[in-house]
């Protein structure tokens, strides 16, 4: 009999809607080369992914075809277990340890957890493991069947039932101390309550015990602060997860205070003196000690009643005010979990059954055709707004027109839309029964529509474009992605001042950021009107200088972010990363031949046509020579042998104007080899560098005692790697 926590017995939330197999498409792989070659390019994929999920918070494909990838290596490695090395993703935890964070060792390891997308794999691990554990009818496993938040892994530890550190999951053995920020979240008790201590045998005030939870932040929280981040001109987050991981992994805990994040504990790190032996009494005890625990659990002795609460979940998931991304099926008892142990990266008594995403129905409006950076016009759905997975949407690309004759929509549809993998928008397909009669066909418009020009279609290229080099559209575009999180990291610069900007003659391209902007000329920017007066609302210049800082500090983020920065065709972040690592400089780039470029790992003739093309073009080369002439580092650290980092553990502070080096890129030099480089002088600096005209930051240094260096003894330590004895 199914024992639910809300005390109902039988469906945790009334009568549960259909589950069907995960509506996964299958393996999306292109034909693999050989199973070896197939296993490292998915190693690579699901390496460089991880990283923009875990460490920038930034995912950039979708979680379903995330899956996807682990699961066709899985499969590949059952297949060939000798490719089944340790480093292989299927071995890991996936996770990352920012060096923003002083690293905790846990202790005992956070695992992740293995998933089941349909109800078919769900059944198999049930058979499995009853097997294992000798189920009978008269002695079923009881498994406790529990939500999956869609949060971010933590461990509480609390020493002599007071609270003394929180940590992230990080690579599951090391993660970020992040104690101070999760001091301010309100449902976290300081102090662990008398009901719960009264059950452990001493009277628990002795008590050490490291809980295990998720860190959340409710969905109205999360539209909220999305509609702030739009207001401010900020990138919004692409989901509650990762608006919570974001808020989380913070430096100042004040911008986590003024985040809503709340809390769901669920598990323990090993053996504590608890008088508890299963889950189910776990989770009781954790609520008795003051704990947020789900209310949403239910323990289930067989596989119809686990059917069912995964049922009711999904049907229920929108009544919700977080984000679950599934059911978390676990063996209740401790004992058998014990005896079931872990693999190398998950528990053997768990699994975590994955939701197939949330889909809506809507009314498609009208299909817009914007004009992106590099002259691509990309049709638009625009439809009326609806609620998906936590955010309300109302547009969604549709990429090109082949897309839209392969999906088959048209204006007046009622279109199916769901968020790919919770993150994206995306339009599915029109239910076709209800088309409107008379719904016409889409065609692309035949001039841009920013600036009219006649719109081409290169011959073999889905995308059509405005070729136009004077194309409005495009200027702001290209000035909005310059400012972008992967490219020159300057927040603030959003589509709405950007587009003003423009507008008000203050930008044409990039290096006018660099060269023309000022602090002044920013701060009069008109952003609207007062709707009562009639006043011009503008920038003002708190914003301004803020992003004016930005921009000076951009200038340090080398060669690979200024490359993507530029938006020259076919070269995305990787890209540019892989010519910024082989070629060095700028200089160096473009100089090379065609045939150098295109030998580059990961670079073909299409991008060098593109690259080659890009530099042939003289106001783009005066764009960079600008950007040289502004102090921008037009230089990255060659890949191959890593410079020393003989001046690790340094701190250097730069101040004044140097002859032959911008700040930015002697910078740059000094963290190449280890060094940190900060803006203020404190007892804790060891060497202020200081140039021409050099002011407080020297006075302050010559007042602490800190060491003072001229341009000479910089360009000693940059050629030698060695800093003078102090
Ligand atoms: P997971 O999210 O699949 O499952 C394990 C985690 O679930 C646990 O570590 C725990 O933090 C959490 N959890 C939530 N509720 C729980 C409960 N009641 N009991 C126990 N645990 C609970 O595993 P993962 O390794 O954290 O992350 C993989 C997920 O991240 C996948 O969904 C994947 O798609 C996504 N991801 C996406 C990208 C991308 O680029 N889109 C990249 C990396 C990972």
């Amino acid at each position: 009999m199914m024992e639910s926590m809300t005390g109902q017995q039988g469906s945790l939330f009334g009568d549960g809607a259909e589950l069907g197999a995960a509506g996964e498409k299958g393996a999306a792989a292109g034909a693999p080369a050989s199973p070896r070659a197939r296993a490292a390019e998915l190693n690579r994929l699901l390496k460089v992914h991880a990283y923009n999920y875990y460490a920038l918070d930034d995912p950039q494909v979708t979680d379903a075809e995330f899956d996807r990838w682990v699961h066709e290596l899985r499969a590949i490695e059952a297949a060939h277990p000798e490719l089944a090395g340790e480093d292989s993703y299927t071995q890991r935890v996936g996770g990352y340890v920012s060096e923003q964070f002083e690293p905790v060792t846990h202790a005992a390891r956070m695992y992740s957890m293995d998933d089941a997308m349909d109800l078919a794999e769900l059944d198999e691990w049930l058979a499995r493991t009853d097997e294992a554990l000798g189920s009978t009818p008269e002695r079923p496993v009881a498994y406790t069947c529990e939500l999956k938040i869609d949060g971010l892994g933590v461990a509480l530890t609390y020493r002599d039932a007071q609270f003394v550190r929180a940590a992230t999951r990080g690579d599951g053995t090391t993660g970020e101390n992040v104690t101070a920020n999760v001091l301010t979240i309100k449902d976290v008790p300081h102090a662990l309550a008398p009901a719960g201590l009264s059950k452990v045998a001493d009277g628990g005030l002795g008590l050490s015990v490291e809980v295990r939870g998720e860190v959340y932040m409710p969905k109205h929280s999360f539209v909220r602060l999305n509609e702030d981040a739009d207001a401010a001109g900020r990138d919004p987050f692409a989901n509650p997860r990762n608006a919570a991981a974001g808020s989380l992994r913070q430096k100042d805990p004040k911008v986590t205070a003024g985040r809503d994040l709340e809390t769901f504990i669920y598990a323990v790190a090993d053996e504590a003196p608890l008088s508890v032996d299963s889950q189910w009494g776990f989770l009781e005890w954790l609520r008795d000690c003051g704990f947020s625990v789900n209310p949403n659990a239910a323990r289930c002795t067989s596989a119809a009643e686990v059917h069912e609460f995964c049922a009711s979940a999904l049907a229920h998931r929108e009544d919700l005010d977080y984000d679950i991304d599934g059911v978390v099926v676990k063996v209740d008892s401790f004992a058998s979990q014990a005896a079931l142990g872990f693999t190398a990266r998950a528990p053997r008594w768990a699994i975590a059954f994955k939701f197939p995403p949330e889909e809506k129905r809507t009314v498609l409006r009208d299909i817009r055709v914007q004009v992106g950076r590099t002259g691509v016009l990309t049709p638009v759905a625009e439809f009326d707004p609806v609620l998906v997975a936590g955010s309300t949407i109302a547009r969604a690309t549709l990429h090109n027109i082949d897309e839209i004759r392969r999906k088959n929509v048209r204006v007046g549809d009622t279109i199916v839309v769901h968020k790919a993998g919770d993150v994206i928008p995306e339009v599915v397909g029109p239910v076709l029964e209800l088309r409107p009669a008379g719904a016409a066909e889409f065609h692309m418009p035949e001039a841009c529509p920013s600036c009219g020009s006649p719109v081409i279609r290169e011959e073999g290229e889905v995308a059509y474009r405005c070729v136009s080099i004077d194309c409005p559209a495009q200027a702001t575009e290209r000035l909005i992605h310059w400012g972008s999180r992967n490219a020159m990291d300057i927040d603030g610069l959003g589509d709405e001042i950007v587009g003003r900007m423009v507008e008000q003659g203050l930008l044409t391209d990039v290096a006018d950021y660099y060269d023309k902007l000022t602090e002044g000329g920013l701060a009069d920017v008109s952003t609207g009107r007062q709707a009562v007066t009639g006043d011009d609302i503008v920038v003002g210049p708190v914003i301004a200088k803020k992003v004016m800082a930005q921009v000076e500090e951009s200038k340090g983020r080398g060669l690979s972010r200024v490359l993507f920065g530029l938006g020259i065709r076919h070269v995305g972040a990787n890209v540019a990363g892989a010519l910024a690592g082989h070629f060095g400089s700028m200089q160096a780039l473009m100089c090379a031949t065609d045939e150098d470029i295109a030998a580059v790992d990961g670079v073909g003739p299409k991008i060098a046509a593109s690259v080659r093309e890009f530099f042939s073009i003289d106001k783009n080369v005066a764009v960079v020579e600008r950007l040289r002439e502004a102090g921008v580092v037009l230089e990255e650290e060659r890949k191959g042998p890593e410079l020393p980092q003989s001046l690790a553990g340094l701190t250097f502070v730069l101040t004044g104007t140097l002859e032959n080096y911008s700040r930015a890129d002697a910078g740059a030099r000094l963290k190449a080899l280890g060094a940190k480089v900060t803006g203020s002088v404190s007892k804790k600096t060891s060497y202020v560098v200081a140039g021409e005209a050099a002011g407080s930051k020297l006075a302050k240094a010559e007042s602490l005692g800190v060491p003072v260096l001229d341009e000479a003894a910089l360009e000693r330590i940059i050629a030698t790697g060695e800093a003078p004895r102090a």
